[in-house]
């Protein structure tokens, strides 16, 4: 080889490796960013009560995770503070139902919305807060009330995992995040059921155990 081509070659090999670095480096990136993302709703209804919804707003506060309440509006009642606190914590304040009477709710779509419509209320005075998203009480379809709401803009959030606080009867702590991981399992993104009413105290027992599952499975936590 001739001299003068040696310093062109050496270019070349250079301009080689730089190419080959770059190309890694682009086919690392996608491999990170593209990953599936995982996320999870924690949803707690039938609050607030004094000491449960208390107790689970400090696990929440204290592991930096949002989440979203739907509310009974005749158990606000001498539980402001508690309502205000969830809203002034980042929470998401959602309508489930005045009354949690299912004779009266489910008497007629309008005398659901009504229902709503008085839960609703019950939020904006205490909070100053226009709730936008409505949970079913008891769950389940409902199509004609679900138009209704619809129309006055709720968005309507269902749920995909439990865990069993309202279907296992008198469930531990480890029950009830068993139950969690089970019925979450393949469901993206994981919309989580949990009650934050009195009786649920096994429930703010779980939830430590909860967030640090899901959260050491790469999941992000997520308010409506
Ligand atoms: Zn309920």
């Amino acid at each position: 080889m001739q001299r003068r081509y040696i310093p062109a070659l050496v270019m070349f090999v250079a301009l080689l490796m730089l190419l080959a670095g770059l190309s890694a480096k682009m086919t690392a990136v996608p491999a990170v960013s593209f990953a599936a993302e995982k996320e999870i709703y924690l949803t707690f209804d039938d609050g607030p009560s004094t000491s449960v919804t208390e107790r689970i707003l400090d696990i929440l506060k204290g592991e930096d995770v949002k989440a979203t309440f739907f509310i009974v509006g005749e158990r606000v009642r001498g539980r402001e503070k508690t309502l205000r606190r969830i809203a002034a914590e980042g929470h998401t304040l959602g309508v489930h139902s005045e009354t949690h009477v299912y004779s009266q709710i489910y008497s007629s779509a309008e005398a659901l919305v009504r229902d709503a419509d008085a839960c609703a209320e019950t939020i904006r005075t205490v909070t100053g807060i226009h709730p936008r998203v409505y949970r079913f009480p008891g769950g389940g379809k409902h199509p004609a009330s679900a138009s209704l709401l619809r129309r006055k803009g709720y968005r309507i959030v269902s749920w995909n995992a439990v865990c069993g606080d309202e279907e296992i009867a008198g469930a531990s702590a480890d029950v009830l995040f068993s139950t969690a991981v089970e019925t979450a399992k393949g469901k993206q993104p994981v919309i989580l059921l949990c009650h934050d009413s009195a009786t649920h105290r096994k429930t703010a027992e779980a939830l430590p155990r909860i967030i640090e599952y899901f959260r050491g499975e790469g999941y992000t936590f997520s308010a409506f």
